[in-house]
């Protein structure tokens, strides 16, 4: 593994850099938040710059580079904004299972409209009465019909949903087999399709700009052409691709905690009490200095897991321990840094309430902590 960033990928997150200093404007991500709308035309203009599929291949519009350099433009994003970061980094989300797992007809009807940046996406496996953190039982069926299938079930807490033009959902398609994983498949259902409804779930904790919703399935027809990888397969594909996005929610994390972090540090050196900038007082740039090491070793886990992922070798032991130790960090320098800030965090203005409740997150989605622990603990018996 190499140890420093290419040129190639310093100027990518330089030009991610450049792109957030113009474009989020901290007034635009409160109003949005306050509203939660989703920033589309913000979305559009990163895609247009190639900013939102860094790593989907030249022939279908993306950059044509790997999944690290993705995560260089995700950690950017979420430092210089952390709501806004989060919801143009996840634009696009769940189209990387078409990515990998659709056939080539797939790839060509919706991954060119979602690299110009004219489709939104969605991934739907979570369910309103079951737990999100097990997938391997699931309510929403899929039924054979002729050369169609039907599906009929909800889906909870569904980024984008209200908003997306597709989504890739899991279902039931073999009822009788044991264990009934074994018997799930992907489809992907179009945002026109008859019995599809989306309700939108307002009230969340943090990344307001994330629009998330509670999908209803009615009768709604699809081909077989829509079925995504294999027929009852779509278990093993959902959890390749969550292996694979935890890396991406690291990175959210990693930049979270890095945005944060400079802001306290910036206001500890600046703002002096009892005589001397808030830094010399070891109760504060002790921890602020502690906390940039751990910000350094989370930034290490998700590269590595990023590029382990690059050189075809994904390990979901190394893409668990940078999720779980990433989200933890940024839940911890955000508090700190509200801490450092005093009242004046406490207050929306100076951004790191708002960082600290959009961290609080990525302990959640893509698997909580507690199944990350879990996902680790798995492989480690296997190794010792
Ligand atoms: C903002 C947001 C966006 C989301 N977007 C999507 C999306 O786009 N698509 C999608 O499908 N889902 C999405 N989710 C759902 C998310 O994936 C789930 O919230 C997550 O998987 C956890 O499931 P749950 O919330 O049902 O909690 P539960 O599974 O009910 O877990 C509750 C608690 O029990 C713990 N727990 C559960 N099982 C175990 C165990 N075996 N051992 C120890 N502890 C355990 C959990 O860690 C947690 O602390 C989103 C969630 C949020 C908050």
């Amino acid at each position: 593994m190499k140890i420093e960033l290419s040129e190639e990928q310093l100027q990518i997150k330089s030009a991610a850099r450049e792109f957030c200093e113009k474009e989020f404007k901290p007034e635009i991500a409160l109003e949005l938040e306050r509203r939660e709308e989703y920033p589309l035309e913000i979305y559009r203009k990163a895609a247009e710059l190639g900013l939102t599929c860094v790593s989907f291949p030249r022939e279908y519009g993306g950059m044509g580079y790997g999944f690290l350099e993705t995560c260089l433009v995700v950690e950017e994003m979420c430092k210089a904004d952390s709501t806004l970061g989060a919801a143009i980094s996840t634009g696009n989300y769940g189209s990387d299972l078409i990515l990998m797992y659709g056939t080539e007809d797939q790839k060509e009807r919706y991954l060119k409209p979602v690299c110009r940046g004219d489709y939104i996406s969605a991934a739907a496996f979570t369910e309103p009465g079951l737990g999100g953190s097990d997938i391997t039982r699931i309510e929403t069926k899929a039924t054979k019909q002729g050369d169609e299938w039907k599906l009929n079930g909800a889906k909870s807490f569904i980024l984008n949903a209200p908003i997306a033009d597709f989504i890739v959902v899991l279902a039931q398609t073999d009822p009788d087999i044991t264990p009934p994983y074994r018997g799930e498949t992907l489809f992907i259902v179009d945002r026109d399709a008859s019995g599809l409804s989306v309700i939108k779930q307002t009230g969340k904790m943090g990344i307001r700009c994330c629009i998330t919703g509670e999908v209803q399935l009615e009768d709604v027809h699809v081909p077989g052409w829509n079925i995504v990888g294999e027929l009852n397969r779509g278990f093993y594909h959902a959890m390749g691709f969550l292996d694979k996005y935890r890396a991406f929610v690291a990175a959210q994390a990693v930049g979270m905690a890095q945005g944060a972090w400079e802001i306290a540090f910036k206001h500890a050196k600046n703002m002096h009490v009892n005589g001397q900038p808030l830094l010399q007082h070891q109760a504060i740039g002790c921890p602020l200095a502690e906390m940039a090491a751990k910000i350094e070793a989370a930034r290490l886990l998700t590269y590595r897991a990023a590029w382990l992922i690059d050189a075809g070798k994904m390990d979901p032991m190394q893409t668990a321990m940078a999720k779980l130790y990433a989200s933890r960090v940024a839940v911890e320098v955000t508090d700190f840094a509200i801490q450092v800030l005093g009242a004046r965090g406490y207050f929306g203005q100076n951004r790191v309430e708002r960082y600290h409740r959009d961290a609080k997150v990525t302990e959640i989605y893509e698997g909580t902590s507690e199944i990350q622990r879990l996902t680790v603990l798995k492989y480690l018996m296997k190794l010792f």
